[in-house]
């Protein structure tokens, strides 16, 4: 009934489409539990998580009653607008240290929890039948554990991590978000294991790692890793940087996380700002971070590693930003304002940044789709064939302009273009180095 709900409902607040699931399920007989990080989270009065309903009906009834719900067959969870839907299971065996060789349907609440991972993931609340209370179930004392603020693992830690190495990393990435500290034995075991990485796909770890430094203070995710051994085995680059250097890019990191939180190419760019960009650009791929974003981030380290020098003339400011894509500019900014440690280099980078701004306030150009003429006006005006001459006259042009912005106007550009081609005519005929390099 659901006057049951109202008169009996859970101890923190839930959606009322959540509370209508798990309705659903006891009205057609079912036990049914809120489960997971969506307890846990509101347990501690954290805002809004996804919701995660077990039960003892199996896939195929969970659809029955949810119309239009979809079957994950990967993960046995049952997909509906409010929440997925998990059928009770044990895990048997996991040879390979990450995923069980076969799950079975459960009836039982407690043996679904005792599978779970962390004592503070295997907190219940629901009922096991129609006509049943309401109540809490938490075998492993989860709620102890959330009121001491520590990431403990269900059961025996070095069995629990030697099944699925995953969960060292969810671990690490939880007690990072919570700002939760790890039980001891639970760390010794993490320490033990921490070997195991290797098994998880490199793919599972890229996601991992992104999601720690999504949160709120990323730093304390790299130090777990640290103190757990991980790191040497996940991302060993930084894991053999000197101390001082680490320390630099996570105070650079959690400054970023500040200035944008949850931004993970600058989080990216912050915390592996020191390496070289062969070295930079193999670690992302090998975190499965995608093409465009790999090149940003190398670009945004290169940037972001010169060091400003107040003697710089306003033309090498523009020359500096030049050599960012537009689209890059407003996160420079940010990497290199985060980057900038100690009130010195801060005020240095807070004047260069000054400067850069009166440039875009100015408008000045800074690239070639910037300038007051393209490659088309010097093939149709000028009728230089297509190739190479027009890239060079282009380059030389753009050099012109941002030594001095005003002579970025078409006539001017057009007649210093007709100039040029006079001046190195076999360049026309593709001999590219009869064209001098610009004068400095
Ligand atoms: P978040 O959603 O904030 O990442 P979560 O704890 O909800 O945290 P999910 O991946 O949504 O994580 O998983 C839901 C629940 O499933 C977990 O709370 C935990 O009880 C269980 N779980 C997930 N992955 C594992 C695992 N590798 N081993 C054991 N239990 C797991
Ligand atoms: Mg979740």
């Amino acid at each position: 009934m659901s006057s049951d709900i109202v008169g009996d409902g859970p101890p923190f607040p839930v959606d009322p489409e959540v509370m209508g699931v798990l309705d659903r399920l006891w009205r057609v007989g079912h036990g049914a539990y809120l489960v997971g990080g969506g307890v846990r989270d509101a347990l501690l009065g954290l805002p809004g998580s996804d919701w995660d309903v077990a039960t003892d009906a199996r896939p195929e009834r969970i659809l029955a009653v949810f119309p239009g719900s979809t079957y994950q067959n990967r993960f046995g969870t049952v997909r509906t607008p409010a929440a997925e839907i998990t059928t009770f299971r044990r895990d048997h065996r996991y040879a390979d240290h990450r995923r069980p060789d076969s799950v079975t349907f459960s009836e039982d609440i407690f043996e679904d929890l005792a599978r779970r991972d962390l004592t503070i993931n295997a907190i219940a609340w629901g009922r096991r039948g129609p006509g049943a209370a309401a109540q809490m179930v938490d075998p492993a004392d989860g709620r102890r554990d959330l009121a001491q603020r520590l990431v403990r693992a269900v059961g025996d830690p070095g069995r629990r991590f030697d099944e699925d190495a995953l969960r060292l990393l969810r671990a690490v990435r939880i007690a990072a978000r919570l700002d939760f500290s790890i039980e001891p034995v639970t760390l010794q075991a993490m320490l033990a294991h921490a070997g195991d990485i290797g098994w998880v796909a490199e793919e599972r770890i890229g996601s991992e790692v992104c999601r720690m430094l999504g949160g709120p203070t990323p730093s304390r995710a790299v130090r777990l890793l640290h103190q757990t051994g991980i790191l040497a085995t996940t991302l060993p680059e930084l894991d053999s940087l000197p101390p001082t250097a680490l320390e630099r890019a996570l105070e650079a990191l959690d400054a970023v996380a500040r200035l944008q939180p949850g931004h993970e190419r600058l989080a990216l760019a912050a915390l592996f700002g020191t390496l070289q960009p062969a070295a930079l650009s193999s670690l992302l791929a090998r975190l499965r971070i995608g093409r465009h974003d790999i090149d940003a981030v190398v670009a945004l380290v290169a940037a972001a590693a010169r060091i400003y020098d107040p003697t710089w003339s306003d033309a090498d400011v523009r020359r500096y930003m030049g050599r960012v894509p537009a689209e890059l500019q407003d996160d420079l900014l940010v990497l290199r304002t985060a980057r900038a440690g100690g009130e010195a280099e801060a005020e240095l980078e807070r004047q260069f940044q000054e400067r850069i701004a009166g440039q875009r306030a100015a408008a000045s150009p800074l690239r070639l789709s910037d300038l007051a003429l393209d490659g088309r006006d010097l093939q149709v005006t000028l009728g230089i064939p297509e190739g190479p001459a027009i890239g060079i006259i282009l380059g030389r042009l753009l050099d012109d302009v941002i030594e001095e912005p005003a002579l970025n106007t078409h006539a001017t550009l057009l007649r210093r273009a007709g100039r040029l081609l006079d001046e190195s005519a076999p360049a026309v005929s593709g001999d590219d180095d009869v064209l001098h390099p610009p004068i400095r």
